[in-house]
């Protein structure tokens, strides 16, 4: 059995997390591409604990450290074990991936196109994706199985959309593009028209995957090369009813699971070398400081003076408005190198990391009970009694 399947003895009705925090900040050091002659090319990151890392002299408390020794299934474990526990419990819950171009956000997120096929000899690359599923998909099957009296089902739908140029496009349907945001109080934010498929196995997930990653800015065979210049949102919402006793339905629990692979600004970007820079790469460089001063205000006002912030300024932002500082709980897997040229986007991711520990996320279970149900009808028949009465 593969560590997912290890993982997946406890049922799908997992105890809810309640202790955790709303987010967390990881860090994943890559490893080194090229082995530097003389130590010249590297700088000093180190984990300086579980929970610290160290870079020159100057130090960041974080929630956990990937190591550049680290594996994809270490990543899992990480990251995405609480990520599940928290969707099944019924929270809303992202994962996002930050930091400069090179760095292995994508690699951590999906890792490579060949590893998704589920025989693929490259099969311990996988990233946290498709092992969130394989986990997801195995727990759900066990709780069905061991406790069918309980009657609870389940339904997944996914979506996968990139943000390009501040236009969102459908990767799942490419003739889609420059998909409307919509916003209710229901549902919160909704993109419309936007493809929903429905999933239930593993190999509809890496289908769905493999799919909407080809369909991506920068296509599959270059994907390793070049760096992609598109940020991509792959989200899944989950649906579990329980029957009750008596009278069929007794609540449902909907959660989303976000995942967010950010593009990252390429070095010179960060040292401020502005020529010759492309149109993809100025709305690229701009959506991701509107995501930065959107995070720097989140985290420094406070609770009382937080209408009319900044979310619509940008497609990214406002997509994720749940993921910053919403109804949602949220990790920033920061990645970064610790090689010498790239030091000043490290630190700059590192600081990112450290403003968006402070975004005051507050997550709460998404349920609706019977009685709920009933209270909503009640409402309804009045609602509908008081129209009658005044037309
Ligand atoms: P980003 O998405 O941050 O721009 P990528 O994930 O595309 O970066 O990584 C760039 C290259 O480095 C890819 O070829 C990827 O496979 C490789 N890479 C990144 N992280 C790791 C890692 N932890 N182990 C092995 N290879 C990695
Ligand atoms: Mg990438």
């Amino acid at each position: 059995a593969t560590a997912e399947e290890d993982h997946a003895t406890a049922t799908a009705a997992a105890a809810p997390a309640d202790n955790e925090p709303s987010v967390k900040v990881v860090v994943r050091v890559r490893p080194t591409v090229s082995r530097p002659v003389d130590g010249k090319d590297l700088w000093f990151v180190r984990k300086t604990a579980p929970d610290a890392v160290a870079v020159g002299d100057r130090s960041f408390a974080v929630d956990g450290v990937l190591d550049d020794r680290a594996s994809q299934a270490d990543a899992f474990d990480l990251v995405g074990l609480p990520l599940i526990e928290n969707a099944l419990a019924g929270f809303n819950t992202s994962l996002v991936c930050y930091g400069q171009s090179g760095t292995g956000k994508t690699h951590t997120m999906w890792g490579p196109l060949g590893a998704m096929v589920d025989s693929g000899s490259d099969h311990a690359d996988r990233g946290v994706v498709p092992r969130v599923f394989q986990n997801l998909f195995s727990r759900i099957q066990r709780t069905q199985e061991s406790s069918p009296e309980k009657h609870t089902s389940y339904q997944c739908r996914c979506s996968f959309l990139e943000v390009h140029n501040e236009q969102i496009n459908d990767l799942l349907e490419p003739s889609q593009r420059d998909l409307q945001i919509r916003e209710n109080a229901g549902n919160g934010i909704h993109v419309e028209n936007l493809t929903d498929e429905y999933v239930s196995t593993v190999e509809d997930i890496n289908q769905i995957l493999m799919k909407g990653l080809s369909n991506r800015k920068v296509g599959t065979t270059s994907m390793n090369l070049k760096s992609s210049r598109s940020h991509v949102i792959f989200t899944c919402i989950i649906e579990a009813w329980s029957k009750g006793s008596s009278n069929g339905f007794s609540s449902s629990r909907t959660s989303r699971i976000t995942f967010v692979d950010l593009a990252g600004p390429e070095n010179d970007d960060l040292d401020g070398a502005a020529k010759n820079r492309t149109k993809e790469e100025r709305h690229l460089k701009k959506s991701l400081s509107r995501l930065g001063k959107l995070v720097n205000i989140l985290s420094e006002t406070p609770e009382s003076q937080k209408d009319d912030l900044p979310y619509e300024q940008s497609r990214l932002t406002h997509v994720l408005k749940d993921t910053l500082g919403g109804n949602s709980r949220v990790t920033f897997l920061c990645s970064i190198s610790s090689e010498h040229r790239c030091r000043s986007g490290t630190l700059s991711t590192l600081r990112f990391g450290e403003r968006a520990k402070l975004l005051p996320n507050k997550a709460v279970i998404n349920e609706i009970s019977e009685d709920d149900v009933n209270g909503l009808s009640d409402q309804i028949r009045q609602l509908k009694d008081e129209l009658i009465r005044t037309k």
